[in-house]
């Protein structure tokens, strides 16, 4: 077991960037190995990948382990296993951290069978125990309790945490730090799955609500899935997307992309208004953390308002037109204004 030392974070590349949970899971993993006095090392398989790895080091690694191979540039599940496998067995890291997407959630589940040890699954926090094993954080019993998971007999402790519960780190231009580039023997019968072709699935109904700064979310409560156009039309007007809590992706109402909640996604916008939403733990467990949240429910007792900023009890048939029509006439007014250069003398601001 001593002979185990350092934290990895799984740094997933897509379209020339690092994803949003990978640089998340950086500071939350910087401030993990902080606590047990090593070092973190970020690992970065795909092509072309140099530039993400300084990012990473921006971000908090010390160390970044870049894996170069034309054949690595979009995930497949075989060869990032054997990847992580050979590195796991060249270095003896004692913690490896992935984010739950869908890749990384993939390469946690095939990575821990390859190397015999355990995964605690969609954490959403982490700490170090006294006796200085990872305390891997997740809730059970349908959010209702929190479980703390350690992994004490085998090497590495290996966990996935999910989007958006950790915040971002701030980045660093002048933080230094060491790009290692290694090789690892890939054949081609590692390659058993052969991408053809990518085919975007994004539109106005599956919009990425991840990384959304204002998300408007429908709730049971919309009654019909005809009533989203109120929430598509308020999203619009406030640059943001429509999400959902799980009761209408059940009905089909929605697709699943846009559930929010514990067996959803996790977010964490600037602003979430909750719309038709009573507020359940699991809905809770996905949105808590939004900087701003607006209720709008007509059961003054729903449990959402409790950890509501603003709490509108009324209709949402009544409420989201008025807000809509006053969005509306708040930018006529805002493009009728005259430019700042013709303020009257003393307004500097143009207001
Ligand atoms: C293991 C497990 C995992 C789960 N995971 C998730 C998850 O990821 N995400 C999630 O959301 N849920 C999840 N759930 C389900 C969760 O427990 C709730 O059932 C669900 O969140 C309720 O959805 P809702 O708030 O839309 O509907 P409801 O609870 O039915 O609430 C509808 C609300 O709309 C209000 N309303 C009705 N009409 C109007 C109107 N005209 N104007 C204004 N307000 C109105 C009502 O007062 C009510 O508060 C999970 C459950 C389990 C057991």
């Amino acid at each position: 077991m001593e002979a185990h030392k350092g934290v990895w974070v799984f740094l997933e590349a897509r379209n020339g960037a690092l994803r949003d949970v990978s640089v998340q899971l950086i500071g939350e993993a910087r401030r993990i190995a902080d606590k047990r006095g090593t070092d973190l090392t970020g690992i970065l398989p795909g092509w072309k990948v140099e530039p993400l790895a300084r990012h990473a080091i921006e971000c908090g690694c010390d160390r970044v382990i870049l894996v170069e191979d034309a054949r690595l540039e979009f995930y497949t599940s075989r060869p990032y296993t054997k990847v992580l496998a050979t590195l796991r067995w060249r270095h003896n890291p004692e913690v490896i951290l992935f984010g739950a997407s869908k890749n990384g959630r993939d390469l946690g589940g095939r990575l821990h069978a390859a190397i015999d040890t355990g995964l605690a699954a969609d954490c959403v926090r982490f700490d170090v125990t006294e006796e200085g094993f990872l305390d891997m954080i997740r809730p059970a019993f349908g959010g209702k309790s929190l479980a703390h998971i350690h992994c004490e007999k085998h090497r590495p402790q290996m966990a996935s945490a999910r989007w958006n519960v950790f915040p971002m780190p701030r980045r660093d231009p002048a933080r230094s730090g060491e790009v290692v580039r290694e090789t690892v023997p890939l054949e081609d019968a590692d390659f058993d799955t052969k991408i053809v072709d990518f085919k975007p699935t994004e539109s106005r109904e599956t919009r990425k609500i991840d990384d959304a700064r204002v998300l408007v979310s429908g709730g049971f409560g919309l009654g019909d899935p005809k009533n989203f156009v109120l929430l598509d039309e308020l999203a619009t007007l406030l640059g943001g997307a429509v999400s959902s809590s799980r009761k209408p992706v059940d009905l089909g109402w929605v697709p699943k992309a846009l559930q929010v909640g514990q067996t959803g996604k996790t977010v964490r916008p600037d602003l979430y208004i909750a719309v038709g939403i009573s507020g359940a733990v699991q809905h809770l467990a996905g949105m808590q953390e939004s900087a701003k949240i607006v209720a709008v429910n007509s059961d003054p007792k729903a449990a959402i308002f409790e950890i509501a900023d603003y709490g509108i009890v009324g209709d949402l048939f009544q409420v989201l037109p008025e807000m809509i029509r006053q969005l509306k006439a708040f930018r006529a007014q805002a493009q009728a204004a005259p430019p700042p250069e013709a303020a009257p003398p003393g307004r500097r601001d143009g207001a």
